[in-house]
């Protein structure tokens, strides 16, 4: 049997297959149609590794994904593949809800379908790993308590409304037809390959080329960062020992403001790769108009998985933000990394 997942030649999906193949023997099928935010040769790495499969499709194409589902004896899926950037959402939302509504009704209607035809054995061991946001349950006040699983929804721009409506249909499906689905909401995520669109990338990549660094309003919203990689342990944790049709909240209790970010990105970048005049790269920090509806501070109150499954963050901030700049500055000096624009 093997597992498979959706949009894992994504940022998050691709360290996830990477994880997974350095701690499973069982085969991973990475069903992928390939976007905009897909690094070129990601994965390349993983591609002469016979447990890995590659399958350029669309999660909107039932057809497709039955046969893949059977053709793969798939026994579990680990649903990555969405539109993931906010500011994209606020410019074109119906892509949105194509890909991460209607994309994962479809998806789940498949695993149903794929799920009926199991025997009563594998029924009870098939999941439906949805990988969901803490952007769901809104914006948080300086002084309220962190999200917990029980926090109420409350999205506010068309991304997190579109996760929020996928993370209901994924609950309907288990609980109006016995899918077994797990959901898992995190935090933001950081490390290598990212799509030169989000804040690390695009204010490491700004920095080197000289140019203005753009910081939303007062540089002062708040987000919880989490590296990759605990990420996708957590994921693996989640869907090994997580009972089924419960969710778990993922973070790194590791809150920061967004100018914070950006001043620490600046100060490493001051010592691994000084400007020529002698001068910080945070003089390139520019202040700029504010994202329309931006939500001021996520936080995540990660208690129940570390309590529960024995999970926790091992990257700090400062161990894994400074590899991480250290890996785009290197790919940036050898290859001269994709172009970046605000949208
Ligand atoms: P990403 O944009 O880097 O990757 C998304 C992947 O999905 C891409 O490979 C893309 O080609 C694929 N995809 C998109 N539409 C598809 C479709 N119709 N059919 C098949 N594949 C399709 O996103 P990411 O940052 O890796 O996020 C992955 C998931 O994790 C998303 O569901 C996102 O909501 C969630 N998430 C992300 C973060 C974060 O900080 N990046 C945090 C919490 C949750």
């Amino acid at each position: 049997m093997s597992i498979l997942v959706t949009g894992g030649s994504g940022f998050i999906g691709s360290h996830f297959i990477r994880d997974w193949l350095t701690h499973h023997n069982e085969p991973v099928i990475n069903l992928d149609c390939l976007t905009y935010a897909v690094s070129p040769n990601v994965l390349d790495d993983c591609s002469s590794d016979p447990r890995y499969t590659f399958i350029h499709a669309n999660i909107l194409d039932e057809a497709r994904v039955d046969s893949i589902l059977t053709e793969h004896h798939i026994r579990a899926i680990v649903h990555f593949a969405a539109e993931s950037h906010v500011d994209r959402s606020i410019h074109g939302p119906e892509i949105f809800v194509q890909t991460n509504v209607l994309g994962t009704m479809r998806l789940l209607s498949s695993a149903l379908r794929h799920w009926k035809t199991l025997s009563p054995a594998h029924q009870a061991a098939f999941r439906f790993l949805h990988v969901s946001t803490d952007e769901v349950f809104g914006s948080l006040c300086l002084d309220e308590p962190a999200f917990t699983e029980l926090s109420a929804y409350a999205p506010n721009s068309p991304y997190s409304a579109s996760k929020a409506a996928s993370d209901h249909l994924v609950r309907a499906y288990y609980h109006t037809y016995g899918l077994p689905v797990l959901t898992t909401h995190c935090s933001n995520n950081y490390g290598p390959d990212q799509y030169a669109e989000k804040l690390i990338p695009l204010c490491i990549q700004k920095a080197l080329r000289g140019e203005d660094i753009p910081i939303y309003g007062d540089g002062l919203n708040i987000r919880d960062w989490l590296h990759v990689n605990d990420h996708c342990r957590a994921l693996r944790v989640v869907l090994d020992k997580a009972a089924v049709g419960t969710c778990y909240n993922i973070g790194g209790n590791n809150e920061q403001t967004n100018r914070h970010v950006v001043q620490t990105i600046c100060s490493i970048l001051d010592d691994l790769v000084p400007r020529s005049d002698g001068q910080s790269y945070k003089n390139q920090m520019m202040f700029v108009h504010d994202r329309a509806g931006h939500d001021r501070r996520y936080a995540i109150d990660a208690s129940k998985i570390a309590q529960e499954l024995s999970w926790e963050p091992l990257e700090t901030f400062e161990s894994g933000l400074l590899k991480t700049v250290s890996w785009y500055v290197q790919q940036f000096t050898s290859t001269g990394i994709q172009t970046s624009e605000t949208v």
